[in-house]
């Protein structure tokens, strides 16, 4: 029998992933969009899947909305995807970001508690809820000490998802990603934005980049294999935490000038702007993937470069295309 799973934040990079994923293994793919703005369609068009999946509006700050839905499609599996997922827009609207964050996943967690406790809950955290963490390689025993209105509201919806699965015995699991990076994603995140500006530079329609600090380590991914490991936590006997990450960091000036080095780009391009740089911000973060391997049978040994380079290559393609 198809099972139907129901995916917050369908429209963006992961939910876009994550619908393909499930589609390709038969599961009926219901998405939730904002209810009060124009969705964004392009990451399911992009992967030719709009037609493949129901789109039905829903305001998750509205727990009857939610009970509604899951009353009416009868999910077994539910992936909360939907997030204010930049760290630098929660510092210019910490409000937004931590009341969405935390109250939606409080209200589908209520939802489920009322329509059918059976149903299989993902929560999407983040490695962001670590902060300036002494201790590396980050595990899913972490000490939490987030550093900024987003790593607060993605720790706190964390612990709320936690705390359900521990209090009233719901099948949840916290996947804890650490940044991963496709074709999707929006270009006011680091990667994309240094590919479609070194783009644009190589081909004249821009002077230079204007970069933050480039110090700053991250353990980077590829979104496609991520969302893998979404679906294989929802396929355990147990709901357990996961960390999904690649294992080690790598800096942002290093993305940097290995993009710009295989796009033939000067370093005289890149303008570090003071303005860029945030309140507070996470140094150096890698985490330890282990646990996911072992018990999940993830598989993912990719380094960062070789996915520069996939992405690169699938920006050209798309781009050459355009032109044509
Ligand atoms: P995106 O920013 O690409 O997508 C976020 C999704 O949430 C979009 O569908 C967006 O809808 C929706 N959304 C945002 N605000 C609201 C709101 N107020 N009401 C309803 N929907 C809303 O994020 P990703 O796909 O990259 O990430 C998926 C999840 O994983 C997020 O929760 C993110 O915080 C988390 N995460 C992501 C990491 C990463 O590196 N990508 C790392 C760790 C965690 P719309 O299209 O209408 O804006």
């Amino acid at each position: 029998m198809t099972k139907t799973a129901l995916i917050t934040g369908i429209t963006g990079q992961d939910g876009a992933y994550l619908s393909k994923l499930l589609l390709d293994k038969n599961y009926q793919v219901i998405g939730l969009v904002r209810p009060d703005v124009e969705e964004s369609l392009y990451g399911l068009g992009y992967l030719k899947i709009l037609d493949r999946v129901v789109l039905r509006k829903c305001n998750l700050l509205d727990k009857t909305n939610i009970i509604s839905i899951l009353a009416e499609y009868k999910p077994v599996e539910i992936y909360n995807l939907a997030a204010q997922s930049s760290v630098g827009v929660s510092f210019e609207k910490p409000w937004d970001t931590i009341n969405f964050n935390i109250l939606s996943v409080l209200n589908i967690l209520e939802a489920i508690k009322k329509v059918d406790k059976k149903i299989k809950f993902y929560q999407a955290s983040s490695s962001d809820m670590f902060g300036n963490i002494d201790v590396l390689p980050v595990t899913e025993r972490s000490i939490i000490h987030p550093s900024s209105p987003y790593g607060i509201s993605k720790a706190s919806a964390h612990w709320i998802a936690v705390n359900y699965r521990e209090s009233y015995n719901l099948f949840i699991c916290s996947g804890i990603l650490f940044n991963h990076e496709s074709y999707l994603r929006t270009p006011n995140f680091f990667v994309k934005k240094v590919i479609l500006n070194g783009l644009e530079i190589k081909n004249g329609l821009r002077d230079a980049i204007h970069v933050g600090d480039i110090d700053l380590k991250r353990d980077f991914g590829y979104a496609p294999d991520y969302v893998q490991a979404m679906w294989l936590m929802l396929q355990q006997e147990v709901p357990k935490n996961y960390t999904i990450c690649s294992g080690s960091s790598v800096s942002l000036k290093d993305i940097l000038y290995y993009v710009f080095d295989k796009l033939e780009i000067s370093k005289d391009k890149i303008i570090i702007d003071h303005n860029l740089f945030r309140p507070n911000d996470i140094h150096n973060i890698y985490g330890d993937n282990l646990k996911a391997k072992n018990e999940l049978g993830w598989k993912y040994n990719k380094s960062f470069f070789e996915v520069l380079d996939l992405l690169l290559e699938e920006e050209h393609k798309y781009q050459s295309k355009t032109i044509i």
